[in-house]
């Protein structure tokens, strides 16, 4: 039992009071489909408990091949999402351009197929992606033509290499250690350089509305942040807090008619708007506030 309680303190501010929060019944047994970009079985999470010091929710106990999951996921549905989704890497780029101006390099770690790493060429940056799907460095081939470095950090293949601006987009509440993470990506960022580490916030107005359904309580999140508990381990980082801002999502009109169906009793009319092309591919920006980007540099 004391070795239960043991692994039972906070991730974030290493505080033993700690109590359940959702979903403790849940099995821990997944695999690389319930941890796919798209999965839409909002409210099914592993075991979560929650940090009554800095309020960090956390998923335990925790399958033990997290990276093999990730290492082995496909996810079809996610290539259909892909015009809306480089308006959203095209957004928080310009954000973080506007923290570093005179940035040469970036670095995107869980790259996906590559839409950060494609936007920043375009816009006239050194970039370089890793990401540990082999399925999407693949996509990344077929459909960018980029070469993104398939793995995860540290990785010797970006040893000695630094960056003026590291982007972690939706990665860190997929992760075990999200401190060594953080510690992990500074060693490799140069002496001015920022992070730029994009996450659900679990304190904002449509997560605390919509509760334990919503859409980011999933199998993959296994850590969930806000304000505070980012903040927390940023610190524990020894890093320093720039600001905050909200992220701005894109979604298709089809995309999120079919999310909102499994809400609302509307899925019947979906095979019209599949047929309808423009309209199902159309962009909707959603400024929905429930995720939070947090600008970073060393102290
Ligand atoms: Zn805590």
């Amino acid at each position: 039992m004391k070795a239960l309680m043991d692994k039972l303190s906070c991730k974030i501010c290493k505080s033993e009071k700690v109590i359940p929060y959702i979903n403790q019944s849940n099995s821990v047994n997944i695999n690389s489909n319930d941890v796919r970009i798209t999965d839409d079985r909002y409210g099914k999470t592993l075991p979560l408990y929650k940090c009554e010091n800095c309020t960090f929710i956390f998923a335990y106990p925790l399958p033990e091949n997290i990276i093999e999951l990730y290492e082995n996921l496909e996810d079809e549905n996610y290539i259909s999402t892909l015009k809306p989704r480089s308006k959203e890497m095209r957004d928080i780029l310009k954000e973080a351009l506007k923290v570093k101006p005179d940035a040469k390099s970036i670095l995107d770690v869980g790259a996906g197929i590559g839409l950060m790493v494609n936007e920043s060429k375009k816009a006239g940056l050194n970039a370089v992606g890793i990401e540990p799907s082999k399925w999407l460095v693949s996509q990344a081939k077929n459909v960018f033509n980029l070469d993104i470095i398939e793995g995860i950090i540290p990785d010797d293949k970006l040893k000695n290499e630094k960056f003026d601006i590291i982007f972690a987009v939706d990665v860190i509440e997929h992760l075990e250690e999200p401190i060594k993470f953080l510690i992990d990506l500074k060693t490799m960022l140069n002496e001015n350089g920022i992070m730029v580490i994009a996450t659900p916030d679990c304190d904002s107005f449509i997560a605390k509305k919509m509760k334990e359904k919503w859409w980011h309580f999933r199998l993959a999140h296994i850590g969930y942040f806000n304000r505070n508990s980012m903040t927390k381990a940023i610190q524990q980082a020894s890093l320093n807090l720039i600001k905050f801002t909200k992220q701005v999502w894109y979604l298709p009109f089809g995309y999120l008619y079919q999310r909102l169906s499994s809400y609302l009793p509307i899925g019947f009319f979906y095979p019209v708007i599949k047929k309808m092309k423009n309209l199902d591919d159309l962009p909707v920006r959603l400024k929905l506030g429930d995720s939070m980007i947090a600008f970073i540099n060393k102290k």
